[in-house]
């Protein structure tokens, strides 16, 4: 390492909050597929700042349309209207067949925007005693970092010793039906969950989950709320990952790869009048829905569409998935995966992910490892065939290797 990368990791270590342990690598450029760092060696990005940059890093549409509106107007306030809003919400309701949107800025904001409104219909809508709203969640949740959500996170790292936390949460195990069903009471308000659990290991129900849940969701007036943060935007294969499912969710959030990773673009949808129930003065932020933000979020749904992103996904993470569970490895557990959301879970004895993420790192693969042993493999929804080849080699040179 020369000591110009010694010194920024030395710097943020002094100065910094170490509420990351990043891998070794100063990254400084972006194109695609690809990131290098300072010292200009080139890596594949599985991560794609976890599927914020599914477009591929500085996609040249999304930079000109966010130059652009920059030169002319980047932020009013929702005190008064601008001329990219409107747009927004046409485009993003048509996309995603929607009748409603709240813009915010960040996944968690949406998390908690949708919180509140869902708590806010019971009240006013479904006839729920105030202050006596329930919401459903599962177990190995992620939903993002504020207070209100880490309150009902069941990995200890994320809560402890941040509490109290506010009250009105239950939690229940993914994947279980059944126990949604035993769970649900007359101020049961909204189930929250995630399609796929991403932050948990790229955990999928099993079939026939989600029918139930829409199912018991109707049946009890519930709203269902699925957190499409990470799974949402194409990273799956479709649009949606409910599509997968053949449902509907009654509140749909986005974040992440709203932006293709430009700048926190995040919204929250509905297809009733759950965000009908928030009046003039109710919710709010100052950033959300402005100018900038809605051009390049357009600009990011656009090139989704019309440069065929979605069903690049759907194509590349069939042969990716194949070409993992092609490697003899002693090493692997389980492969498992669905469009370009991809996981390595290793034998417990293999050694933690961590030590492979940094030898792929050698090989140049940027990879996360989440809870242990898990490799988590997201790369931009861009990727070629040759890549995703590429990958497939260096993948099965570090997975055939003892890090025990
Ligand atoms: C990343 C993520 C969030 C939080 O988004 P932030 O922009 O980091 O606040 C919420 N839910 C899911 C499923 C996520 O993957």
């Amino acid at each position: 390492m020369s000591s110009s990368v010694i010194d920024f990791i030395a710097t943020e270590a002094r100065f910094g909050a170490h509420n990351y342990a990043p891998i070794g690598v100063v990254l400084s450029r972006g194109e695609g597929v690809w990131v290098w760092d300072t010292e200009g060696n080139r890596y594949l990005d599985c991560l794609s700042a976890y599927s914020a940059v599914s477009q591929g890093h500085c996609h040249p549409k999304i930079l000109a349309a966010m130059v652009e509106q920059a030169h002319r107007l980047t932020l009013t306030s929702r005190a008064f209207h601008n001329d990219q809003l409107a747009l927004f919400y046409e485009e993003i309701a048509a996309l995603t067949g929607s009748h409603k949107v709240l813009p915010m800025n960040s996944g968690a904001e949406a998390v908690e925007s949708a919180i509140k409104s869902v708590r806010k219909w019971g009240y006013e809508v479904k006839g729920v005693p105030d202050g006596q709203a329930e919401i459903i969640v599962c177990a190995n949740n992620f939903h993002g970092r504020t207070l209100g959500i880490v309150g009902f996170s069941t990995d200890p790292e994320t809560h402890g010793h941040f509490g109290p936390f506010a009250p009105g949460f239950k939690i229940i195990p993914f994947g279980d039906a059944a126990a949604l069903e035993q769970a649900i009471t007359p101020n049961t308000v909204a189930f929250l969950v995630e399609p796929i659990q991403g932050e948990a290991g790229v955990v999928i129900p099993p079939a026939g989950y989600f029918p139930k849940v829409r199912e018991l969701c109707t049946a009890n007036n519930l709203m269902l709320v699925l957190d499409e943060i990470q799974t949402g935007l194409g990273r799956t294969g479709k649009l949606l990952a409910e599509q997968h499912e053949g449902i509907e969710a009654d509140v749909t959030l986005l974040g992440k790869a709203l932006s293709g990773g430009f700048y926190p673009v995040s919204a929250v949808l509905s297809n009733n009048d759950v965000l009908g129930t928030l009046k003039p003065g109710q919710h709010g932020s100052t950033f959300g829905g402005n100018p900038l933000a809605c051009a390049i979020a357009r600009a990011a749904m656009r090139v989704l569409v019309e440069e065929g992103m979605i069903e690049n996904a759907a194509r590349q993470g069939a042969r990716f998935l194949e070409g993992l569970k092609d490697i003899r490895a002693n090493t692997i557990r389980e492969v498992r995966g669905r469009g370009l959301m991809l996981a390595v879970e290793l034998h417990p004895e293999a050694g933690r992910a961590r030590h492979y993420c940094e030898a792929l790192q050698g090989k140049g693969i940027l990879a996360k490892d989440t809870h242990e042993h898990t490799i988590r493999i997201a790369p931009p929804l861009v990727i070629t065939s040759d890549q995703v080849d590429w990958a497939l080699e260096r993948f099965a040179t570090i997975l055939t290797q003892d890090f025990s």
